[in-house]
């Protein structure tokens, strides 16, 4: 594009376009980058400058960029059947295929689909069906959930309630009622001189805190992302999960996992459960389910909670127009098919992610890096004023937008939440990209590092 096509559209873009997640007034300021094409692990922008995106888009597109045959498959489906349906006793072929196909590939009796056209939507249906849920054995009172302050699950009124934003939360009146939070596991800020596996214990514990103060039977499920997205990558000890899960268990609470990030091979396992080793009831859906080509989410329900919907629930009075939309559901199979066929879920953790994590450790050991944390295909590297102690910078956030632009300079998308460096590339990286990462971030780093 040249220069005066691009200056158009930004403007226009300035005049027209309100961007999410954005100080909308500053960035008409600065000009949008205008992103034009993409292949493979790469994408262009306007300029023509190619950048390695070690953040799949927005944690979404694990089967990298380009991949013709999912066009072909919506183009298919277009053509076809564009559009129908899934109210009137009726549905569509690909919908059903995936419901099936999401049954098989989930944990456990994870074997009920409801489909939304994103995760925060997903996340709406999670909290009405299972009010509902409890609600139609006699327990309208159960109607509580609980999530973690800075969890996230998206930006509808129920999405970003069950998250615990401050941010989002003093926008728009939330959150909703009903709706409590718990501190998340972040051993580098909160863990102080406890070990990870002593740590995670005790902030799992947390939760049964909370569950005996509001009383078990007020409480109706616990909502977390096995891994934390949005705030920097949080993992936590091993230990925790397990322990949540037990919790959960014992008080008769429902255990949603938040699998939007987590799923569909971002920790090398096919969801975040499996890399936990727990069974959740429920899990949020989206993202990585089409690789980010087109929009879907979906809810997933266990046997009991499905169950007791079908033949206690009555009609569910709930839905979208596009729950199931033929095209999408088609993408979403044939992203799934190429993830099985060409093992890229299995080469994620046996062979790309073993030596994402060695070079993320040396990326690890700069002066200006206080922790490097991963799992799988998802991690972050935490900037610290201090090395060798789990400090933050006092004014937070600065530092890391300065290493993001300059990592973006060398043509590396990285993202900073606060000064946490995120990491979340397509599942096809090669250990050549791996290796191009590595140049890329520690020439960032040190250039931020010279210019603190
Ligand atoms: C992105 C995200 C969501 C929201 O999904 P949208 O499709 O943006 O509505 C929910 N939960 C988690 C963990 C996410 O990362």
């Amino acid at each position: 594009m040249d220069k005066t096509d691009i200056a158009r559209l930004q403007q226009l873009d300035a005049e027209h376009h309100l961007h999410p997640f954005n100080d909308n007034a500053a960035l008409a300021k600065k000009g949008t980058r205008i992103l034009t094409k993409g292949e493979g692990a790469y994408v262009w922008d306007a300029d023509g400058n190619k950048l390695l995106d070690a953040f799949a888009g927005l944690w979404c597109v694990n089967l990298g960029y380009g991949r013709s045959e999912l066009g072909e498959a919506a183009s298919k489906q277009m053509t076809q059947l564009a559009y129908y349906n899934s109210f009137f006793q009726c549905t569509v072929e690909p919908t059903i295929e995936l419901s099936a196909k999401l049954a098989e590939l989930t944990p456990a009796d994870l074997n009920h689909a409801f489909f939304t056209n994103s995760g925060s939507e997903a996340n709406d249906t999670i909290l009405r069906l299972v009010r509902h849920f409890w609600a139609v054995q006699d327990k309208p009172q159960k109607n509580i959930f609980i999530g973690r302050h800075n969890g996230y699950h998206g930006t509808t009124m129920a999405g970003a309630s069950l998250g615990g934003m401050a941010g989002m939360h003093k926008q728009g009146g939330l959150p909703i009622p009903d709706i409590h939070h718990i501190d998340p596991p972040f051993w580098f800020a909160d863990g102080g001189d406890l070990s990870p596996e002593e740590y995670g214990l005790v902030a799992a514990r947390r939760l049964e805190q909370k569950i005996l103060e509001l009383g078990p039977d007020r409480v109706a499920a616990f909502i977390g992302e096995p891994i934390m997205g949005a705030i920097g990558v949080y993992i936590p000890p091993m230990t925790y999960w397990p322990e949540i899960e037990r919790i959960c268990r014992r008080y008769d609470v429902l255990l949603v996992a938040d699998e939007v990030i987590c799923g569909f091979g971002r920790t090398g396992e096919w969801f975040g459960s499996q890399y936990f080793g727990i069974t959740p009831d429920v899990m949020t859906l989206a993202k990585g389910i089409t690789s980010g080509y087109i929009p879907l989410g979906a809810a997933m329900f266990n046997d009991r909670v499905a169950g007791v919907l079908k033949h206690q629930g009555g009609e569910l009075a709930h839905g979208c127009t596009y729950s199931g939309h033929p095209v999408c559901t088609a993408v979403a199979l044939e992203n799934i098919r190429i993830l099985q066929q060409e093992g890229i879920v299995d080469r994620a953790r046996t062979e790309i992610a073993p030596y994402l994590a060695e070079r993320w450790a040396e990326l690890g050991e700069h002066r200006l890096v206080g922790e490097a944390r991963i799992a799988g295909m998802v991690g972050a590297l935490e900037l610290v004023p201090h090395k060798g102690r789990r400090a933050f910078f006092e004014e937070r956030g600065k530092v890391g937008v300065l290493c993001r632009d300059n990592a973006l300079r060398n043509g590396l998308i990285l993202r900073a939440t606060y000064d946490s460096m995120l990491l979340s590339p397509p599942l096809i990286w090669t250990r050549a990209q791996v290796d191009e990462l590595f140049e890329k971030a520690w020439k960032a780093l040190d250039e931020t590092a010279a210019a603190l």
